[in-house]
């Protein structure tokens, strides 16, 4: 059977799967190519073609996704555990991925979906068919206050998010992306009228990290649309620095990093360093010591930024919040188990009313 025929039989499984909607953001080229600007690799993609992402493909000149309530990973999850410890801390949220993503971490942990062709094979593992509505079911069913994409990158699975966001927004439950960053603005447009937090990896402030490791050639458009998701769209935003030795652990990126975030987001951004665990291309690395994240936190904090936390590592404190006025322990957190014993019913401190840029 010639190549052809085998796409033509996948999209009929697919549509019948509910998995095939028409991509948004598309943009006819000419020629039967078309354009996708849903992520800043604005793929062009011939007749027959599938983008970067493995998830968009271009059949008879029309741009569709492949992954439309296509589900590879689901839990119902402490909302910190994404990390995102100032929005609804305690809260259950509903957590899902699919397949694919635009970005080519050599040391990506979730591999076996980031990296798999969803034009291809949707995998014995994954289920289809979860339409928005049946989404928002499971998560009430499972007790959640809200719903997070995660495990893979969730910008490039915009026409499912989107639908599901906004019947989050009249069945109130809070939305949140686990993001790599790297949406175009437009694409972040779209949802932005639906998303509450965004929670988005800086890896490094050098380009070089990002070309080698990743294989996207700047920083630069991860920092505008962060940029953007606060100051548009009003999004809650948390960082993660996942510090990784000999590679963004320097004391100098580690400086630009807490820079940028309080010049550009406010003081009052958390910024979680987390600890990495040696994988994939980056094996032979260690483990980052404890020694560098708590010299992060350190760095953090020099820099201004009033909450900068611990990650991928026990450690007492590490995790709580405390009022940076009058050092009042605000929230209590030790292995997902989260109290909160130190706030107002605004998410102030219970002490002298600081603000903490919390929401309940
Ligand atoms: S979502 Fe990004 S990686 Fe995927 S096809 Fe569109 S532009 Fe390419
Ligand atoms: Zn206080």
């Amino acid at each position: 059977m010639d190549e052809r025929s085998d796409l033509d039989r996948r999209i009929v499984q697919l549509r019948s799967a509910g998995a095939l909607k028409e991509a948004i953001l598309a943009e006819p080229l000419g020629n039967g190519r078309v354009g996708c600007n849903i992520c800043q690799r604005r793929c062009r993609i011939s007749e027959g073609g599938v983008g970067y992402c493995r998830t968009i493909v271009n059949y008879e000149g029309v741009l569709y996704t492949t992954i439309y309530g296509v589900i590879s990973s689901a839990a119902a999850d402490p909302i910190e555990k994404k990390p995102v410890f100032h929005y609804k801390p305690g809260s259950r949220c509903f957590s899902i991925g699919t397949l694919g993503c635009n970005f080519r971490c050599v040391f990506c942990q979730n591999w076996e979906i980031a990296y798999a062709d969803a034009v291809e094979s949707s995998g014995g593992y994954c289920r289809t068919g979860v339409t928005p509505e049946v989404l928002v079911r499971m998560a009430k069913d499972n007790a959640c206050q809200g719903i997070a994409w995660t495990y893979n990158e969730p910008s490039i699975w915009l026409n499912y998010t989107l639908d599901c966001a906004k019947l989050c927004k009249s069945e109130c439950l809070y939305t949140v992306y686990v993001t790599n960053g790297y949406a175009t603005p437009e694409g972040l447009d779209l949802i932005g009228p639906y998303l509450d937090v965004y929670r988005v990896d800086l890896k490094s402030m050098d380009d070089h990290f990002y070309k080698e490791l990743i294989k996207v050639p700047s920083v630069q458009g991860v920092l505008d649309v962060a940029i953007r998701a606060q100051v548009e769209w009003g999004m809650h935003v948390e960082c993660v620095t996942n510090i990784i030795p000999t590679w963004n652990d320097s004391e100098d990126n580690l400086k630009k990093t807490a820079r940028w975030i309080a010049d550009n987001l406010g003081i009052d951004t958390p910024w979680h360093v987390t600890r990495f665990f040696p994988y994939g291309e980056l094996s032979h690395l260690p483990q980052t010591p404890p020694a560098t994240l708590e010299a992060a936190v350190k760095i953090g904090k020099d820099a201004g930024l009033k909450f900068v936390y611990l990650g991928n590592m026990e450690t007492a404190t590490g995790e709580n919040t405390y009022c940076p006025k009058c050092g009042n322990l605000v929230v209590r957190r030790m292995r997902y188990t989260t109290e909160v014993v130190g706030l107002d019913a605004e998410g102030r401190c219970s002490v002298d009313g600081e603000g903490l840029n919390i929401k309940m």
